[in-house]
């Protein structure tokens, strides 16, 4: 699968507006509507194109998606037990797609031929591991089409002919009636299972079932940025069939485990800072986390608590993007003071006057407008 980029497509840059993009789309889709071009396929195509780009890129989370992992898939459709969500390693298919090829038969497009069954696993990552990207070995069991017979079941992939009954269609077609209409259906050949195929020796690896139950083992390598419910697809990686088809695939899914010091947002990482009252008020340096390491960060004088600074480019970087780093300010009161510490802060505030503090002030003023009263006047 080529994969197709929908900037390009559009004739925009990667960092065009929503704006930039709509426009972009509604003259591009002018110049190719069918209406403008009958019978001409290349246009059609190219209207093809233009539509998908534009839906991918309207759309604030696909396109974030397709950003990140050249996949706008947010969803895996049915089959997942109505999880939703899903943001796609789209890439990867392109990177797997081929390991399979012509082993156990290929691709068949005869339906009787049906495809083995989709094999799920979760991967559970911890928070770090899927920021920065990780190595992990998958081990799992599945019926793995035999690799002696190439997944015909006889043996050394020729001790076979044709299936008489359905002459190696693998299909029987049979008329059915109910009184008034007839129709004509298609089943998969009893006889051959849907093979097409009769085996007349059989392998001995599977025992002449085309597959046997084995560990599957390969390393794969999680790009930076993983979320929980990002998944990697290997095509070709599930069940064998069972009458000769393509296996299914195998879907990691992935579970971030929630980090003790971020929270996280795609690729934008949120720590909240506790600071002393005394660092928030006279200014201070405070080291704050980030993906490999730590910076030092400058509270500046009079910081309230509740303050957020942004450190840009410093969230998790990706092959598609780097997140920012909020640092929220968390001003911390100090509990159990002895008596002297409290003396000093007593003296503190006495000579502490309103104009300092001017949310204080602003909320004297308004209280003292409306009411006639200092809210002030018995705090100290
Ligand atoms: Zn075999
Ligand atoms: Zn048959």
């Amino acid at each position: 699968m080529a994969k197709k980029d929908y900037y390009e497509i559009l004739g925009v840059s990667k960092n065009a507006t929503p704006d930039e993009i709509k426009k972009a789309y509604r003259s591009q889709v002018k110049k190719y509507h069918p209406d403008l071009h009958p019978g001409d396929e290349a246009a059609a195509e190219k209207f093809k194109e233009l539509n998908e780009a534009h839906e991918v890129l309207s759309d604030e989370q696909k396109r974030k998606n397709y950003d990140t992992f050249g996949d706008p898939n947010g969803n895996m459709g049915g089959g997942f037990g109505g999880a939703s969500g899903f943001s796609g390693f789209g890439g990867f298919e392109d990177i797997f797609g081929d390991i399979f090829g012509g082993f156990g038969g290929g691709r068949s497009r005869t339906q009787t031929k049906t495809k083995g069954e989709d094999i799920t696993i979760e991967l559970t990552l911890s928070f770090l591991d899927a920021a920065k990207g990780c190595r992990r070995e998958i081990v799992y069991d599945r019926n793995e089409p035999c690799a002696d017979c190439k997944g015909t079941g006889a043996k050394d992939g020729k001790a076979y002919k044709t299936c008489e009954k359905c002459g190696g269609s693998g299909q029987i077609q049979y008329t059915s009636s109910n009184g008034f209409f007839r129709s004509v259906n298609v089943r998969p050949c009893d006889e051959c299972r849907g093979t097409g195929k009769k085996v007349l020796e059989n392998c001995k690896s599977c025992g002449g079932k085309g597959y046997s139950k084995k560990t599957t083992k390969f390393t794969v390598d999680i790009p930076a940025g993983a979320d929980t419910g990002s998944y990697i697809r290997k095509v070709g990686f599930g069940e064998a069939s069972k009458n000769g088809g393509a296996p299914g695939d195998l879907i990691v899914v992935m579970k971030v485990e929630p980090s003790r010091i971020f929270k996280r947002k795609n690729f934008d990482l949120y720590v909240t800072v506790p600071v002393s009252f005394t660092t928030a008020t006279l200014g201070g340096k405070v080291k704050v986390p980030l993906i490999d390491d730590t910076i030092e960060y400058t509270i500046p004088e009079g910081t309230q608590s509740g303050k957020v600074f942004f450190a840009r480019g410093k969230g998790i970087k990706t092959s598609r993007g780097t997140g920012d780093l909020y640092i929220t300010v968390l001003v911390e009161v100090p509990t159990k003071l002895s008596r002297e510490q409290k003396k000093i802060l007593e003296e503190l505030e006495k000579t502490t006057e309103i104009k300092q503090c001017p949310q204080m002030k602003q909320y004297k003023d308004n209280v003292e407008s409306m009411y006639g009263t200092d809210p002030y006047s018995n705090s100290k």
